[in-house]
């Protein structure tokens, strides 16, 4: 079964709500077996509306509609699909007397602006509305079904749990659907791309997309089959074929993340590590520190922001500084070499960078980050040049190449 959303609200044009509806009914169908193939985002205007429906219905077995059956004028849901459907809009005098209890069980007088939310088109079951005024309600047209949930997310979101998921589970028969994801950290996207060859093929079953974000590339394998047993096992052997073909690149799987699995590796070796921070303004100490037990081995983090804190707390020389600068692979070094030997840890991390937008000259530019990583009295330095984009940005890919390095390190 292939579906489409259709969102529909002025706000969610004009940069006042992000559309999160389309995004959380996907992943919850495509977890059912159903592959959403298209959205469209409408104003509240009728014609509008009923024109998403049409073009949805050339696409997809089944629609979901959330938005704009509120009690105001400005909610046109319930006629545009009455328009589509071809039907005249009917009164329930049962969904008035709910309107009229959700009220007084909170204190309150039905105002008449909601009346007009007892109106439902012609044919359609209604879809209880538990937590809020507006019902939703599910029909077919010819062979296609269509759904229409309210906007609010913490509505539509049980709506769809209670009302419609057993609808869907009732005429949804066919193929599974089974996912994984394989993570990857290191090269740029082109590179993995040119790696995997014709394993990217748009008609390969399981199919594989990449995704990529602040260095990281996530490589998402979609498999379909007839039963659950397979579609799992396909999925599995793709993991082992992209892991072996991409080896260091992949640090893990699923909803593994670079600070639990960096956690593992320290557990496992029964190493511990500490943190000096720059640049990062102990970004990499809250990524560590996010995975629950990190105490196990996490020690201690500074962030020596200023020159003098570098040389107080991490007794970096200040000679040093002034030779090479605040953002310089010796001083990285020194930073992590300090770190470890104040925290009595076996790793440590030095990052000194440049985050901008202001600071940045010829030499050393906003996106210079020098990584320094001690392990057993040892130290190298990575040099990274981020792309200029944000200080965020620069900060977040800064963070996790310093986990990856060391990652790297634990794997070795
Ligand atoms: P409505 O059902 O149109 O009265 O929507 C009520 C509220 O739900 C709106 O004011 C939005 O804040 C929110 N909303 C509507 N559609 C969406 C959507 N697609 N994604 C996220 N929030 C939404
Ligand atoms: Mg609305």
């Amino acid at each position: 079964m292939k579906a489409c959303t259709v969102s529909i609200g002025n706000e969610l044009l004009n940069g006042q709500t992000t559309d999160t509806n389309t995004s959380w009914l996907a992943g919850r169908l495509f977890d059912a077996g159903i592959i959403t193939v298209g959205g469209w985002i409408v104003p509240d205007e009728i014609d509008r509306i009923a024109g998403a429906l049409k073009a949805a219905a050339e696409q997809a077995d089944i629609i979901f509609v959330t938005g704009g059956l509120g009690p105001t004028d400005d909610d046109l849901t319930r006629q545009a699909v009455a328009d589509y459907l071809e039907v005249e809009l009917e009164f329930h005098p049962n969904i008035l007397d709910d309107l009229k209890a959700f009220f007084e069980k909170r204190g309150k007088v039905m105002a008449e602006k909601n009346r007009c939310q007892a109106y439902v088109p012609a044919g359609c079951e209604i879809l209880e509305n538990l937590y809020g005024t507006a019902p939703g309600f599910w029909c077919q047209k010819e062979d296609r079904f269509l759904a229409v949930m309210p906007g609010v997310p913490a509505e539509m979101k049980r709506i769809f749990d209670k009302e419609v998921l057993p609808r869907i589970q009732k005429i949804h028969s066919g193929f599974i659907v089974v996912s994984g994801k394989v993570r990857c950290f290191g090269p740029g996207e082109s590179t993995i791309a040119q790696k995997l060859g014709n394993l990217m093929d748009r008609s390969r079953n399981p199919l594989i997309n990449c995704t990529c974000g602040a260095g990281e590339i996530l490589l998402h394998i979609v498999a379909q089959a007839q039963n659950r047993k397979t579609a799992a096992e396909m999925i599995d052997r793709d993991k082992k074929m992209l892991s072996t073909l991409l080896g260091e690149w992949v640090y893990g799987y699923d909803e593994d993340s670079l600070p639990a699995v960096i956690g593992s590796l320290l557990r496992q070796k029964g190493h511990t590590i500490a943190l000096a921070e720059s640049c990062t303004g102990g970004l990499v100490s809250k990524m560590l520190t996010d995975v629950p037990g990190s105490s196990d081995y996490v020690m201690a983090g500074w962030v020596t922001y200023s020159n003098e804190a570098k040389i107080s707390q991490l007794n970096v020389p200040a000679q040093l500084i002034e030779n090479h600068g605040a953002v310089s692979e010796p001083v990285a070094c020194a930073m992590a070499l300090g770190a470890a030997k104040k925290a009595e840890t076996d790793i440590a991390v030095g990052i000194t960078g440049m985050a901008g937008p202001g600071g940045g000259t010829e030499e050393k530019p906003v996106g210079l980050v020098y990584i320094g990583i001690c392990m057993g009295g040892e130290c190298f330095v990575e040099e990274c040049r981020f792309p200029a984009t944000n200080r965020d940005f620069i900060r977040r890919r800064a963070a996790l190449a310093a986990l990856n390095l060391v990652r790297l390190q634990l794997q070795i």
